[in-house]
């Protein structure tokens, strides 16, 4: 156990002492009128991530469900120097989706990056309740797809690809150690890549908050730590995954790469600040994704700036 904290920690130095090696030229495909948009970032992993692509030198559009939060969001970053923006949004919200879009159409044309960053868990330490299911799924998984297929149309067309982050978490691995999918028919399904669909992930939400409403989650082989939020997390990887694929058959020029990761265990308001990294060394593995320069990486799972399965 000691061995493997140590060299855990040995890993997230390392990260910390990547994070603050520049780009070479060449390696860097964006400019000053790239622009990426992140969800959910008046505060926490979103919050510096909008601070660490601005400081790359994009430009970057902070959103925010409360317009007020989310306006002092951008002025610290404002008033730092970065070039950040912000707009309002709220994934659930249909209008508010329309809006925003709306709003990019007419000040900036097209986006380059977005960052599904906006996320909700009630459960906290070793609580484990499904009370808010609907609000979990929903918010997660369903304002996740909905903003995504929002943007897509606004996802500027270009030789080096746009790009889609998502921000999920190793609570919805299909193996994981920590919260174990024991139902091994859904496990099957959203493993099978070549075979997965939409319909198959939506099917395998809906059944499970039916077993919720009818009290009879428990025996249904569901993750036993966190449920709804990994049960969530594992939808939006399976989502990942089948969305590279159907955006991989784009042509050339058009691409858009997709991708997620899991930011570790983070000291933010979601974790009641209890994680074991800061928000600035969890949000590095999304940075560094969304601005990749090997656009042959699409559909996988990340952490740590490596590869991990799903
Ligand atoms: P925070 O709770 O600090 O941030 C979550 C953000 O999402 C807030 O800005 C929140 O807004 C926003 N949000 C929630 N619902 C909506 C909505 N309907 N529309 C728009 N924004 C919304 O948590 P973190 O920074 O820790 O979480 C960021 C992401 O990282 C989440 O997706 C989370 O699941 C994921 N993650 C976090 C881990 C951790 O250890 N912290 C581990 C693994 C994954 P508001 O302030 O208004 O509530």
């Amino acid at each position: 156990m000691v061995g493997s904290k140590e060299k855990r920690d040995k890993r997230l130095q390392q990260v910390s002492l990547l994070r603050t090696i520049p780009y070479s030229d060449h390696q860097r495909w964006w400019t000053s009128e790239t622009v990426a948009v992140v969800t959910g970032a008046n505060r926490g992993i979103g919050f510096e991530m909008v601070k660490q692509l601005a400081g790359h030198g994009l430009t970057v559009i902070l959103t925010s469900r409360d317009e007020n939060v989310g306006v002092e969001a951008a002025k610290v970053l404002q008033e730092g120097g970065f070039n950040v923006d912000f707009h309002r949004l709220d994934i659930l919200d249909t209008s508010s989706i329309q809006d925003f879009c709306q709003w990019i159409k007419e000040k900036y044309g097209f986006i380059d990056v977005l960052i599904n960053n906006a996320g909700v868990n009630y459960n906290v330490g070793t609580h484990n309740s499904v009370e808010y299911s609907h609000m979990v799924i929903s918010t997660n998984y369903n304002g996740t797809k909905n903003i995504i297929k929002a943007m897509i149309p606004l996802m500027r067309q270009a030789s080096t690809g746009a790009r889609i982050v998502n921000v999920t978490s190793r609570l919805g691995r299909l193996k994981g150690r920590h919260s174990k999918l024991e139902n091994e028919a859904v496990r099957a399904k959203l493993m099978d890549v070549d075979s997965l669909t939409e319909e198959a992930i939506d099917e395998t939400v809906s059944e499970f908050l039916k077993q919720v409403e009818e009290g009879t989650w428990e025996s249904g082989g569901w993750p036993h730590s966190f449920t709804d939020y990994s049960v969530s997390k594992m939808a939006v990887n399976a989502y990942t995954r089948v969305l590279a694929k159907e955006l991989s058959e784009r042509p050339e020029g058009e691409k858009i790469y997709a991708n997620c990761f899991c930011p570790g265990w983070v000291k933010t308001a979601m974790t009641g600040y209890a994680g074991n990294i800061s928000a600035e060394d969890g949000a590095d593995t999304g940075v560094w994704l969304a601005l990749l320069p090997d656009q042959a990486i699409t559909g996988k799972f990340f952490a740590e700036r490596r590869e991990i399965s799903f």
